[in-house]
């Protein structure tokens, strides 16, 4: 449906027609229980710079009543292909329009929860990127602000929220009436409503005059389990932080955190109504890295407050910035806010957003940060590593190019010019180029209009008495993957050198070197003469954004001594460039595995243990050796266990290697381990046997044929809440059988009737590494199914499906080719097409880290 799909130039076109001055919204909730649809009625007021001029605005709805401009009304029938036709605009202008909405179950526009716990209907809107138009008739564009009041007619008793402060309810029926303040002037994307029995908890920021009410939202089935204290203490260091470092107060009346169920994303930043997923309410113990996740994300949409909702892009190609800006904000507000738990939030940011941004950077999807954005299909599959992770990272370089202070003396300026509006790329640079003095547009050209990554490594010359002759930082062009835009450059980087030296086992900094480093060879001269230390580290602190090489020196202390840094960054970095190199094929996947034997016992950040085991775990399955693989899990379950026994009794590390252990275990011991935790006649001390981790063991046991229908059936039983029934399908579809595979991708692939969260759980059980041979036959099912999926089910639910079925476990020539030849044929939609390459350079990486793989082998 082109309609559907708005362009940048229809929406440039309109922003030059158009003022918005006014939406006056009404939406009667009253039929939330039974679900379907609901009436949604929409008044806008507008202006027109061109009077007789036509438009449209857009309206996603099973079907529309009452279309009435300037008093005239105009034929419903009109309404097609997703928009409202407009003609003969007056210089002043009102709309009405009258539709019937459609409640979803996909996460997109009004989701309608059930909770089976308490059978009550939750409902809350999720608008980024277009669809507001699936609530109200809107100009859906972030250039065409407005301000928004709604009024809700909802059930009597619910609790409802939007961006205004909730007023008392009125009405004596079964249905009350909410009539919302309008909103200052916003994007329609950030506009939100959270309507259902929810449960909250208040409180409010204070500094000197300013009062700033809280409330913090769950669902009672949760209640039990939701800590406000944490979230409050987390948010109100981030207004302190955000406000001094910002210079500019808090924008919206009150601030508003929802926990929502089945939400697709992390969190959505509505201006003073932000939802977040409720599996950051934690049902069960979780280690500290997910409280540190959770406090990211609550710092993370407290910055957009400002960076994106107080000040917007003007079109989405400037996505990229409001996300690096927000994720930039969440990093250095936990590494530098007064009583932060998580001060070493730059090894996280090492740890998880370089990780993520390397990866997408090297997928022939590649792109520039500055991303051409021509309609809305490519926006909605441009919220990926390049715009949220390598932005973020650039974005730190830039505050190393330009410090720190200069940064944010630029950001103030750029909040006080363009509040309440909208802005371009070059708006911030323009500030930040008057507070620091320095020309970013050479930096900008080659940071945000190029792809790729450049490699840093070391040239060390000792003579003959082991002291340094020469020492230079070499630099290469990013490999681009063949058919990736744009060309290979190299760039300006500010970047540390850390140098260490060995006290026992401990690796200890002995110096610091920050500098410049330009072009293909840049000599250090402050090193020259000096004795070499034990390790160069090139990127100390993580300024830059770069591959980084070790000498071959360095590489045998790190790989030995890896555990010695007493900072976890320096570890972080060194744990990224294994497993860059193992990725790369440089590093075989065993080897991988015998550094990580040797380097996880000594370390202590929790979050960088459960990556390297998430990436060990994916080495053995797609980068080993197939003929080898088996030794390599057998090695890695056998040493999976033996941590789980040896963690200090009910600590993070040991929750953490109990999981490990139930994603690999293979053995009648390691598996009877599981099952006598699970039914509680083995206990390891300390080890809490809890909903969540009894759910990941029965997954382990279901994949290995040693659970079945009956104890899946018993479990749910004794967790029938929304998260025990997508557990409970995702061990049904895990379960290593011709009939249960068949089952779960009927579900899936020839049915709509799941919800993401449900969808999402069966896919993940269906895709087990350990049954390659019974899935093989899905991989020609596939290829005859995803052009369909694509063409007939909403973004997300086709985003899953076509990422998550991508036969990714069969590593082999064969899929490729079978790729090849529905790329050739099947005339994919870029959109579609894009997803189904970078799927592709999976199994291509693959190939070549198993060569290697096998070249060691023999070695
Ligand atoms: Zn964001």
């Amino acid at each position: 449906m082109p309609g559907t799909n708005l362009t940048r130039e229809e929406a440039r076109t309109r922003a030059d027609l158009l003022r918005v001055d006014a939406y006056d919204i009404e939406l009667d909730l009253g039929s939330a229980r039974e679900g379907g649809t609901f009436r949604s009625t929409t008044v806008v007021r507008f202006t027109a710079t061109t009077p007789g001029a036509d438009t449209f605005i857009d309206l996603v709805a099973p079907s529309v009543e009452e279309i009435t401009l300037n008093g005239v009304s105009l034929d419903p029938a009109s309404f097609a292909d997703s928009r409202i036709p407009l003609p003969g605009l007056a210089a002043e202008n009102e709309l009405r329009i009258v539709a019937d909405c459609a409640y979803t179950n996909t996460g997109e526009g009004l989701h309608r929860f059930v909770d089976p716990v308490d059978g009550e209907t939750y409902l809350y809107t999720q608008f980024e990127v277009p669809d507001a138009r699936r609530v109200f008739a809107t100009f859906e564009q972030p250039d065409l602000k407005a301000a928004f009041a709604f009024t809700v007619h909802a059930p009597k008793g619910w609790v409802v929220v939007s961006n205004s402060p909730t007023p008392t309810p009125v009405g004596d029926g079964d249905t009350q009436t909410w009539t919302f303040e309008p909103t200052g002037r916003i994007s329609s994307y950030i506009t939100a409503l959270i309507a259902g029995p929810y449960v909250g908890v208040f409180d409010s920021y204070e500094n000197g005059e300013q009062k700033v009410p809280l409330g913090v939202y769950c669902r009672p089935s949760l209640r039990e389990f939701l800590d406000p204290e944490a979230v409050f203490e987390v948010t109100k260091q981030g207004f302190d932080y955000f406000q001094e470092k910002f210079d500019f107060p808090y924008p919206f009346p009150k601030y508003d955190q929802l926990f929502v169920p089945e939400f697709n994303a992390g969190a959505m930043e509505n201006a003073g109504a932000v939802t977040l997923r409720d599996q950051y309410v934690f049902r069960s113990k979780v280690t500290d890295a997910a409280y540190e996740a959770r406090a990211a994300t609550i710092l993370h949409e407290l910055a957009h407050m400002w960076f994106g909702d107080l000040v917007t892009m003007e079109w989405w190609n400037d996505l990229w910035l409001n996300e690096s800006f927000a994720t930039f904000a969440e990093a250095v507000c936990q590494a530098e806010a007064p009583g932060s738990k998580w001060p070493h939030s730059w090894t996280t940011f090492a740890n998880q957003m370089k990780t993520w941004a390397y990866r997408q950077d090297q997928l022939p999807s590649t792109h520039p940060i500055m991303a051409e954005i021509n309609d809305l299909e490519d926006v909605q599959v441009n919220f990926d590593g390049i715009t949220y992770a390598k932005g973020a990272s650039v974005l730190k370089q830039l505050v190393a190019y330009v410090g720190q202070d200069a940064f944010f003396e630029g950001v103030r300026a750029y909040f006080k010019r363009h509040a309440w509006g909208n802005t371009r790329l070059s708006d911030l640079l323009g500030a930040l180029e008057e507070s620091s003095g320095r020309d970013l547009k050479t930096w900008s050209k080659a940071w945000l209009e190029t792809a790729g990554i450049n490699v840093l490594r070391p040239s060390v010359v000792l003579n003959t008495d082991g002291e340094i002759e020469s020492f230079a930082v070499l630099q290469d062009a990013p490999a681009l993957p063949a058919g990736a835009k744009g060309e290979a450059v190299l760039r300006p980087h500010r970047i540390a050198i850390g140098l260490y030296e060995l006290n026992g086992d401990a690796l200890v900094r002995t110096d610091r070197i920050e500098l410049d480093v330009d072009g293909p060879r840049t000599e250090v001269p402050e090193l020259v003469g000096r004795h070499r230390p034990a390790v160069v580290l090139l990127n100390d602190d993580d300024l830059t954004y770069a591959k980084i090489r070790l000498d071959e020196d360095s590489l045998a202390v790190v790989t030995e001594h890896l555990g010695g840094f007493d900072d976890s960054l320096p570890r972080a970095l060194c744990w990224a460039s294994a497993w860059d190199m193992t990725r790369d094929g440089e590093l075989a996947a065993r080897d991988y595995l015998s550094l990580a034997l040797s380097g996880l016992g000594r370390e202590s950040d929790i979050g960088v243990v459960q990556s390297v085991q998430r990436q060990v775990k994916l080495a053995l399955d797609a980068y080993a050796d197939p003929d080898w693989r088996e030794q390599g899990l057998a090695r890695w379950a056998a040493a999976a266990e033996e941590f789980l026994r040896a963690a200090a009794p009910g600590s993070d590390h040991q929750l953490a290697w109990a999981r490990t252990l139930a994603a690999v275990a293979r053995t009648d011991g390691q598996l009877g381990l599981l099952a006598g935790l699970l039914d509680g006649s083995v206990e390891i001390k300390g080890l809490a046997v809890d909903t969540e981790l009894r759910w990941t063991l029965l997954t382990r046991l279901a994949a290995t044929g040693r659970a079945d229908e009956a104890e899946i059936a018993a479990e749910l039983e004794r967790d029938n809440t929304a998260a025990g029934q997508e557990h409970a399908a995702s061990c049904r579809a895990a379960r290593p059988t011709a009939a249960a595979k068949a089952e779960a991708w009927a579900s899936v692939v020839e049915s709509d009737k799941l919800t993401n969260y449900v969808q999402e759980a069966v896919i993940s059980g269906f895709q087990q590494s350990d049954q390659r041979e019974l899935l093989a036959p899905y991989a020609a099912k596939y290829f005859a199914a995803v052009k369909g999926i694509w063409e007939t089910r909403s973004h997300e639910i086709s985003q899953q499906i076509i990422v998550g079925l991508y036969p990714a476990l069969q590593v082999t020539q064969e899929t490729l080719d079978a790729t090849d030849a529905w790329l050739a044929s099947a005339e994919p939609a870029p959109a579609l097409r894009r997803q189904v390459v970078e799927a592709r350079a999976g199994i291509e990486r693959a190939l070549k880290a198993q060569a290697a793989d096998r070249a060691a082998g023999g070695r």
